[in-house]
C-alpha cells in the first residue's frame, strides 16, 4: 500500500433525512481538503434520492456524481415498511448492515484509508478499525442537546435511580446532568420520546451499544461552534465543533441528499415577496400532525394576515389520520400562502424576504435558521427538539415558545399572537443577527470551525492507515 495515496473516506450516515444532510455537506467540506469521498445510503433512500434503482448488494453505483461516489446498501425492510418506526428500522439495519458494510470493505481492498460514521450508527466503526481504516465519529445534533450528555451518562442516570437498566423512567424531574449546562427533564431523555415500551427498549439499547462503540472513533467532530455551546465544549475538549455545516446547498441547484422532490418555484415566489416579509413553516422530515392541529395551524397563518411558505410534506400525517386544510383555506390564502410538499430549504432561510422561522426546531433547521439570521417561533415535536427549543428561547434568546393550552392545542390565535410578537421583539431580532455573525466568523478565516474542520482534515489525510486484514 502507498503511504501516497489519496485519502478516500467512507461516510455512513443514520438513514434519516437530518443525518444525511450535515454528513453530506462535511462530505463536500473534506473534498475540498483533498478527500475522496463515498458515501453510504441505504437502497431505499439511494432510490429516493436518485428515483432510480439500486438493486443488489453493496457496490459502488458506477460514475461519480459531483464529485462523490455512492453506494447503497440494504437496510433489511420491504419497500412498503414503516420507516419511520425507528425501532423496526435499527433492528433491521443492524441485522443486515454489519456483514455488507464489512463486504463493501474488503471487496474494494485498500481503496478506502478512512471511516466517517454517525454516532447513530457507531457500532459500525469497529468494523473499520479492524479493518485498518482512520476512524471518526460525527454527531449530528447540539453538542450540549442533553442527547449527547444523556447518552454518555446513562450509568450515572441508571446509579441515581432517575432510571432502571432498561430506560425505564423511575424519578420524573429535572436532571443537571453538567453545571453549566442546561437542564434536562428525565422525560424527555431520547428514547422516551417513542410512544411504546417495545421501542424505548430497543432505541435505549442500541443507545448504549453505539456509546460504547464511540471508544472506537480516533476523532470525534459536531454540526455545532465553539462560542454556540461554549460551556459544553470546555466539558468535552476531544469533541471538535466544525460547524455549520450549511453553505453548500444555498448556492447550487443539485442537491444529492433530499428525500422529497424539492419545490424549486417556491424562490421564484419567494424573489416576488418583500423583504422581511414571509413566514417560513416547516418541520423537518419526522414530525407527524393531527388533523386537529394541522387545521388550526392553517387557520392561525390565515389569521397572521401575512404572507407564508408552508413545507407540507406528503406523509405529514401518519396511517389513521389524515390531515386536510379547513373548508375554502386554500382560495382565501391563495394570494399570499403557498404550500410545498418539500422546500430548498437552505435557500429559501437565506432568502432576504423570510421574515421568521415556524419550526420543529431539529438540530438541523435550528443551526441553518441561526446560520442566517432568522428569528424562530418554536414548535417542537419530539426528542432534543424539546431542548433545542430552551437553547432558542432561553439561553441565545432568538425566539419564542408556541404554547400549548391544556388540551395540548397550539390554537390559532397562539400562533397569531406569537408572530405578531416575535416580528416587533427588536431584542431577538437583534440577538439572531448577532448569532448569525458569530456563526459565519467560525467558518471564516481564522474562525474556531474552519480551524477545526482542518484539523479534522489533516488527520484524515495522514497516511498512517494499517494495512488491511486479508480474511478470505
Ligand atoms: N429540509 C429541506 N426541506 C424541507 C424541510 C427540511 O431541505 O422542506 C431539510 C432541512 O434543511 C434540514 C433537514 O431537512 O437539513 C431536516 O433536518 P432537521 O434536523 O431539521 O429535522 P429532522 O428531519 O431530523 O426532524
Amino acid at each position: 500500500m502507498s503511504s501516497a495515496r489519496t485519502p478516500h473516506a467512507l461516510i455512513l450516515p443514520y438513514p434519516a433525512q437530518g443525518h444525511i444532510v450535515p454528513m453530506m455537506e462535511l462530505s463536500y467540506r473534506l473534498i475540498e481538503r483533498g478527500v475522496r469521498i463515498t458515501f453510504i445510503n441505504t437502497h431505499f433512500n439511494h432510490n429516493r434520492i436518485f428515483a432510480t434503482k439500486a438493486s443488489g448488494q453493496a457496490t459502488f453505483i458506477g460514475e461519480e456524481i459531483d464529485g462523490i461516489n455512492f453506494v447503497a446498501i440494504p437496510d433489511g425492510l420491504e419497500p412498503e415498511d414503516d420507516r419511520h418506526d425507528f425501532g423496526g428500522l435499527t433492528q433491521s439495519l443492524m441485522k443486515v448492515m454489519p456483514t455488507l458494510l464489512e463486504e463493501l470493505i474488503r471487496d474494494n481492498g485498500g481503496e478506502f484509508t478512512c471511516f466517517v460514521a454517525d454516532i447513530n450508527m457507531a457500532w459500525a466503526l469497529k468494523i473499520g478499525k479492524n479493518l485498518g481504516l482512520r476512524t471518526a465519529a460525527f454527531w449530528p445534533a447540539a453538542a450540549a442537546a442533553g442527547l449527547l450528555d444523556a447518552i454518555f451518562s446513562i450509568p450515572e442516570l441508571i446509579q441515581n435511580g432517575v432510571i432502571d437498566e432498561h430506560g425505564a423512567l423511575m424519578k420524573k424531574e429535572v436532571i443537571q446532568l453538567n453545571p453549566g449546562i442546561t437542564p434536562l427533564d428525565s422525560a424527555n431523555l431520547p428514547w422516551h420520546c417513542f410512544d411504546d415500551a417495545y421501542t424505548k427498549v430497543i432505541i435505549f439499547n442500541y443507545l448504549i451499544t453505539n456509546n460504547q462503540a464511540t471508544s472506537n472513533a480516533e476523532m470525534m467532530i459536531c454540526n455545532s461552534f465553539e462560542e454556540l455551546e461554549k460551556p459544553i465544549f470546555s466539558k468535552i475538549p476531544h469533541i471538535l465543533p466544525v460547524g455549520p455545516l450549511d453553505s453548500k446547498f444555498e448556492s447550487r441547484d443539485l442537491n444529492l441528499c433530499q428525500l422529497w422532490p424539492e419545490d424549486k418555484q417556491c424562490i421564484a415566489w419567494l424573489d416576488k415577496q418583500s423583504t422581511n416579509s414571509v413566514i417560513y413553516v416547516a418541520f423537518g422530515s419526522i414530525t407527524i400532525f393531527n388533523n386537529k392541529q394541522f387545521q388550526e395551524l392553517a387557520l392561525g397563518l390565515e389569521l397572521t394576515g401575512r404572507p407564508f411558505l408552508w413545507v407540507v410534506r406528503p406523509d405529514l400525517t401518519n396511517k389513521t389520520v389524515n390531515c386536510t386544510f379547513p373548508l375554502g383555506f386554500e382560495e382565501r390564502v391563495a394570494n399570499r400562502g403557498r404550500m410545498v410538499g418539500w422546500s430548498p430549504q437552505h435557500k429559501v432561510l437565506k432568502h432576504p424576504a423570510i421574515a421568521c422561522f415556524v419550526s420543529h426546531c431539529g438540530w438541523n433547521s435550528t443551526i441553518e435558521g441561526l446560520r442566517n439570521g432568522v428569528p424562530f417561533l418554536c414548535f417542537p415535536y419530539f426528542c432534543d427538539q424539546l431542548f433545542n427549543q430552551k437553547y432558542i428561547t432561553d439561553v441565545w434568546r432568538i425566539g419564542l415558545s408556541l404554547t400549548r393550552d391544556e388540551n395540548g392545542l397550539i390554537s390559532k390565535e397562539e400562533v397569531r399572537s406569537k408572530v405578531e410578537e416575535l416580528l416587533k421583539d427588536t431584542n431577538i431580532i437583534t440577538k439572531s443577527l448577532s448569532l448569525k455573525q458569530l456563526a459565519s466568523s467560525s467558518v471564516m478565516e481564522g474562525g474556531s470551525s474552519l480551524k477545526n474542520l482542518n484539523k479534522f482534515a489533516e488527520f484524515l489525510r495522514e497516511n498512517q492507515v494499517k494495512e488491511v486484514q486479508k480474511l478470505v
